[in-house]
């Protein structure tokens, strides 16, 4: 006989792992125990040693779906010879490490149950098991077990008491297990918050949304404002309500096998799915104010047992699918309690459907789209939160990084374990600001790691920014770390590569090592420093701020560039005529407010006004999403580059001069020619040229791999053909898989970068 002692680190709690490893010992013959701590799982386990062995292999092999090994700590110890194997109950130790586990889709089987007219969860709308169900969004703290959740006020009746108990049970420490009976309860409020239905409150909302009504619906990360999708006056007064005049919408709709895998997911993100191979019934049914202008459509599936209740009656009733968008309004963060939605929405929700399961922590839906059937992530949030991006290296002092100004997560690095929040948002509001330091001091918490170190966006006028300042009184040490500089080291990280590469960048905003604005680099270097290459031509911004939500004012400034003051020698572009250009060329001329930007998203934004669709927009990248819906793959691959000239600068870094691009475009449109094509001859002409630029880099510094990283990377037609370009260069290509291109994976970059920069 022997024993052995092992301690398993990784995703291992609330992902049924106890119940697997049990039945794993029993049918090996093996005795001994498991148990929860919240450093981990351990169990020891004694037979002979080839089957404990067996054990160890099988642990590996045929781990649950949920569950992520991170590693493995086996010793040998004395045998104890006890009778069975058992399941102790948890107990608490110091030093976390165990990962909180995230929330999980409805599984199948729940699915079923729920289904059942003859089983005791028929409608039950959280119905969950170990495989399936809410986690980091009902957490209070670890280790994961029922007192410290959400579900602690809901006494199991003896029923679910039993399948908790049950190791052959699939409820078996399920935290959230529930019923009807003694679990949580739903009901429908009229707009002032009042109760109006409890007993069929499903049925209750689904008849307002038939009418045409705005639900706001308490989910799993928040609350979402449901509509039918298939009213298009419904969803124009949603847009009208939330403020949201322009940004798609997502929808919810029962599965169907047109859809990618990736939706079926324990995740189930929304999906940006082409429309042109949507089931034609399902394109139908979506009206024109959904997702206008887009080539893709958001599409998610139900992920809480709520969800398939609201759809499948919602179906019955003759509704094919809903809007469902996060619950807030305009830029602020998703409601959480219900006081707090009722007051936040009020004005915006027709109707409430509540319910007395408490919200402890935000998630948002996650977002993506599929790339050579890997994620391309607009948004990793609920699903994939708060589980580590691993690293190779696991040495180096703990960090934590906080982030741009948009689109803002946080990075606790840990050891070798990069925890990414959830999405907090634009750190434009106070209500946003407030849900990043709660989100800042609550990863510490569960962390059980404050690090004495911060890393930061170099932008001083960033509120994550400030908030560093404020740490720095405290004693904490500052590391600044460049905005592009972070996007190459997230990638360089999230791949677990150290680098040196060529790092092509393609982005907004991000504040330059000499005080402009940049955004559309290639960089050289690794996560301990950058050198910038070369760069695209600066434009400048007439109105700084205001050029941003008003792209006529760069197609303004490109053509005063290119063509001089004098607008008889412009392009005739009938729109010139509409907008008051006088007073921008005045700013101009005497350089009043004018800041000069290196920056794609700009250069995209201008060249798509120079059509004088986009004058105006009303979400960060609609002009250049819309520019891109225009043309296609194929289009892009077919259409003639223009040139674009090779500059020096006095700064040392080349520049890719854009003159040539400014006129084709500005007279294509004169012409009258189609503006897809031009969208395409501008797509092939930033992938040749840029590839180009990129290729020459690598060879002078004897470089083979090219870092891809930015919000402009979003564009699903830049993206493909640089990587095909550059590939067919012979270059490396590492494209953002496990995170956002744009500024969603900022904080693991800043991390990164500020522990190379300690070391
Ligand atoms: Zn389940
Ligand atoms: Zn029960
Ligand atoms: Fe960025």
């Amino acid at each position: 006989m022997a024993r052995r002692r092992l301690h398993v680190d990784g995703i291992v709690q609330g992902v049924g792992f106890r119940p697997f490893v049990y039945n794993l010992a029993r049918s090996g013959n093996l005795t001994g125990f498991v148990t929860n701590t919240s450093a981990g799982v351990f169990l020891e386990i004694e037979g002979d040693d080839p089957a404990l062995d067996r054990f160890e292999q099988r642990l590996q092999d045929e781990l649950p779906p949920l569950a992520r090994i991170v590693a493995v700590e086996s010793m040998v110890i004395d045998p104890v010879g006890d009778d069975e194997f058992t399941i102790r109950i948890s107990r608490d130790t110091p030093g976390t490490s165990t990962l909180i586990p995230p929330d999980v889709a409805t599984c199948a089987d729940c699915l079923r149950e729920m289904r059942d007219p003859d089983n005791r969860r028929h409608g039950y709308a959280f119905t969950n098991c170990t495989n399936c169900g809410p986690r980091w969004t009902i957490i209070d703290r670890i280790p994961y077990d029922r007192p410290y959740t959400s579900m602690a006020e809901f006494t199991m009746c003896a029923a679910c008491q039993a399948e908790y108990d049950d190791p052959d049970d699939r409820r078996f420490h399920a935290q959230p297990n529930a019923c009807a009976e003694c679990g949580p309860q739903l009901w429908l409020a009229d707009g002032e918050g009042h109760k109006i239905e409890s007993g069929d409150a499903i049925g209750a909302a689904v008849e307002r949304l038939v009418a045409g009504r705005i639900v706001a619906i308490k989910g799993l990360g928040g609350f979402h404002l449901a509509v039918r999708a298939d009213d298009d006056d419904a969803v124009r007064r949603l847009r009208e309500r939330k403020h949201r005049e322009a940004k798609p919408l997502a929808v919810m709709v029962r599965d169907n096998p047109a859809f990618d895998d990736f939706l079926r997911t324990p995740q189930a993100p929304i999906g940006l799915l082409r429309r042109d191979e949507l089931p034609a019934a399902l394109n139908e049914a979506i009206a024109p104010a959904v997702a206008p202008e887009h080539r893709r459509l958001g599409v998610m599936l139900p992920y809480t047992p709520l969800h398939h209740l609201l759809l499948d009656e919602a179906i019955l009733r003759g509704i094919p699918a809903l809007v469902m968008t996060s619950g807030n309004a305009s830029d602020e963060p998703i409601c959480l309690d219900n006081a707090e939605a009722l007051e936040r929405l009020a004005g915006i929700a027709d109707n409430w459907l509540l319910h007395d399961r408490g919200i402890l922590r935000r998630a948002d839906d996650s977002v993506a789209q599929l790339l050579d059937d890997e994620p391309l992530f607009f948004r990793r949030s609920r699903g994939w939160a708060p589980v580590p991006i691993l690293l190779g290296k696991s040495e180096g002092a703990p960090v934590l990084a906080v982030g741009p100004e948009l689109k803002n997560t946080i990075c606790l690095l840990k050891e070798n374990r990069a925890f990414l929040s959830p999405h907090v948002g634009d750190l434009e509001n106070l209500k946003t600001y407030e849900f990043f330091t709660e989100t800042t001091e609550q990863l510490q918490t569960l962390l059980e790691c404050e690090p004495d170190v911060i890393a930061h966006d170099l932008h001083p006028g960033y509120l994550s920014t400030s908030w560093a300042r404020e740490a720095e009184k405290q004693g904490k040490q500052l590391i600044g770390v460049q905005h592009h500089h972070a996007h190459l080291a997230a990638v360089l990280a999230e791949h677990d590569e150290s680098g040196p590469a060529v790092g092509l960048i393609l982005d907004g905003t991000g504040y330059g090592l000499d005080g402009t604005i940049w955004g559309g680099e290639i960089l050289v270097g690794d996560a301990s420093g950058v050198e910038r290459a070369g760069h695209l031509q600066t434009l400048r911004l007439p109105g700084a701020e205001t050029a941003i939500r008003q792209p006529w004012r760069l197609a303004v400034a490109v053509l005063c560039d290119v063509y001089g003051p004098d607008r008889g020698n412009w392009p005739d572009l009938p729109w010139l005529d509409r907008r008051d250009v006088g007073p921008v060329l005045q700013i101009l001329e005497r350089d009043l407010n004018c800041p000069v930007s290196s920056s794609c998203g700009r250069l995209f934004d201008a060249i798509a006004a120079l059509t004088g669709r986009w004058g105006e927009v009303h979400y960060e990248a609609q002009a250049a999403i819309e520019w891109m819906s225009l043309t296609s793959f194929t289009e892009v691959a077919r259409a003639e580059p223009w040139p674009m000239a090779t500059r020096a600068t006095k700064a040392g870094p080349f520049a890719l001069a854009f003159d040539e691009v400014v006129r084709g475009v500005g007279e294509g449109i004169a012409a009258g020619e189609r503006w897809g094509s031009l969208s395409a001859r501008f797509h092939a002409t930033l992938i040749h040229r840029l590839t180009e630029a990129v290729v020459r880099t690598a060879n002078e510094r004897g470089m083979d791999t090219v870092a891809l990283g930015g919000g402009s990377l979003q564009n699903e037609l830049l993206l493909r053909g640089l990587i095909d370009a550059l590939q067919a260069a012979g270059l490396r290509t590492l494209r953002p898989v496990q995170t956002p291109a744009g500024d969603g994976a900022i904080a693991l970059g800043q991390a990164v970068v500020a522990r190379a920069r300690l070391d």
